[in-house]
Parts: structure tokens; sequence; C-alpha cells
């Protein structure tokens, strides 16, 4: 039976029930993460509870584990769950009260959700590369949390569905930002470029662990924000996240990028991130690009 975490204690799936006056659920006043697991290991875990910890701050929404007991809540699903490679999704919403606008004062308990999910490696997307489109960036300003408010990004991603597309890359004034659910970083020249973490992106760690591979292997960087005209004339363009990976982007807007075909920077990153994940897990899934 599939086991999940409510409120820190694993839990039957089938014996747990969302409240209707959940604030996650009646105003996605609430936190997520999602971390993934090769080999049965947390990936980069530290990082990813270190951004949930963030993310609560912002919103002033009280977590009352650490990270470190978190992490081991999520070691134990994995046990109970043998998940050996896929990914955690959590969540903290500001708990269950009637609907109100304001907090509830005094504050009330959060109501914290974890579940496992497989991922059966298809490599076909990082292999073959993905098409896009480019929308505008129709967002608040506070992208950099990692919140239950989706609103925008998933009419985003619809648009780029509806297009027979992989992702939607947007924009702000014609400076590219990320895309819906991914970080989007550019190749021109030989140097790889991405918008830096500002409060107008969520700052990936799969971002943040691409940028680290660039340094340690001597491949020229930026955090620096580029257009869209920069981004249609790229040789290259990749997506980044947990569970894309580092993703090549063939085609925007009907647009072949560079010749159509995932390039050689963004080939290496991916090789130098398997790498990573293998150093990190010991993980033995290979790509076969
Ligand atoms: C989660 C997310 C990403 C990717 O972050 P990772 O930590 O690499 O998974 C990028 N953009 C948005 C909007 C996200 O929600």
């Amino acid at each position: 039976m599939e086991k999940v975490i409510l409120n820190g204690k694993i839990t039957l799936k089938t014996d747990i029930k969302v409240d209707f006056e959940d604030r996650g659920y009646q105003f996605g006043d609430g936190i997520y993460e999602v971390i993934r697991v090769y080999n049965g290991q947390l990936f980069t875990s530290k990082e990813h509870l270190n951004r949930l910890m963030a993310s609560a701050k912002s919103i002033s929404l009280a977590i009352p584990f650490t990270a470190g007991e978190i992490e081991g809540h999520l070691q134990q699903l994995i046990q109970e769950n043998q998940l050996e490679n896929g990914m955690i999704y959590m969540q903290f919403t500001r708990g269950v009260s009637p609907r109100n606008h304001a907090f509830p004062a005094p504050a009330i308990d959060s109501v914290y959700v974890a579940y496992t999910k497989p991922i059966l490696h298809s490599s076909e997307n990082a292999t073959a590369g993905v098409k896009t489109i480019l929308t505008e960036d129709i967002r608040w300003l506070r992208c950099d949390i990692k919140s239950l408010n989706l609103l925008g990004n998933i009419l985003a991603k619809q648009k780029a569905a509806d297009a027979g597309c992989f992702e939607a890359l947007q924009h702000r004034d014609g400076i590219v930002t990320e895309g819906s659910s991914s970080n989007v970083s550019i190749v021109i020249n030989g140097k790889v470029k991405t918008h830096p973490a500002t409060n107008l992106i969520l700052n990936g760690i799969s971002r943040q662990v691409m940028l680290g591979l660039c340094k340690d292997n001597g491949i020229p960087f930026s955090e620096q924000t580029y257009t869209t005209e920069e981004l249609l004339q790229a040789d290259e363009v990749f997506l980044s996240s947990t569970t894309a990976e580092i993703l090549p982007v063939i085609e925007i807007d009907g647009k072949a990028v560079g010749n159509g075909t995932p390039g050689p920077f963004t080939r290496k990153l991916q090789k130098l991130f398997q790498d990573e994940v293998a150093k990190q897990c010991g993980s033995k899934q290979q790509l076969h690009l």
C-alpha cells in the first residue's frame, strides 16, 4: 500500500483527505518543493529544504519542523514506498480555518503533505530536445517563492500544450525570465547566459547545479538578463528543473534553435549533470545521448 506523509507522520495514502477549508485549497496559501530521488537517495535535498524554509519565511508561514527533521520524514517515506528512482512532492499550507483572506489569528497548525512518484526514465525529450513557445510573463512579482499559487504558470503551460509544445518560455517586456516550471538558459558564442536570481524567477536548484558545473569545468557563464531577440538568435537554448534535469530546446514558436538539434554545450552539461547525480547518489541510470 502506498504511503504518504501527513504532518510528519507516515500514513496510508487512502487515509488522507483535503479539508474544504484548507487555505491551500481555497487560496493557494502555501508553498511546495519537488525533490528528486535517484537510486533511493535524495538529490540536493539540503538545497531544496533550505529553499522550502525560505519560501515559508517569505509568506510568514511557520513550519513546526527543522530541515533535518523533514529530511528524516522524506527518507522514511522513500523506504516505506521502496522508491528507487522518482520524486517526492511536498507542500505546507497555512492550515484549516473558515474562509477569510487575513491569516487565522491566533495562528493555527500548517498542513504538511508529501508523496512519492516513480519516474521511469524515458530519455526521449533529453535525447531529441523539446519544442517551446514564447509568451508574456503575467505572473506576480514574487516568483522567487515556490508558492502553491500557480495560475500564471498553469496558463503559460497550457498555451504551450495547446501548441503541441513542452514548455512556455516567458518574457517580461522583452526580457526572458524562465519557463512555466523550469529555468531557461541560452548559449551564445560559447557562453552560457541565464536570468539572475531576482524576484522575477524561481532560483532553481538544477539551475544552481548547472552553474556550478559550468564553473568547475571552465564553461564561461553569466547570470545576466537577455532579450527575446537574443533568445531567438542563440546558438543553443536549454531548460533545467528537478524533473527535466537539463533539456535541450530545439524550437521556439516553430523556429529552429541553431540547426534544430541539441548543441554541444547542452550535451556537455547533460553529461556533467548525470556525472554529478552519479557522484552524489551512485545512480546507475545513464542517458544515451
Ligand atoms: C520549481 C521551479 C523551477 C525549477 O526549480 P528546480 O529547483 O530546479 O526544480 C523553475 N521555475 C519554476 C517556476 C519552478 O516552480
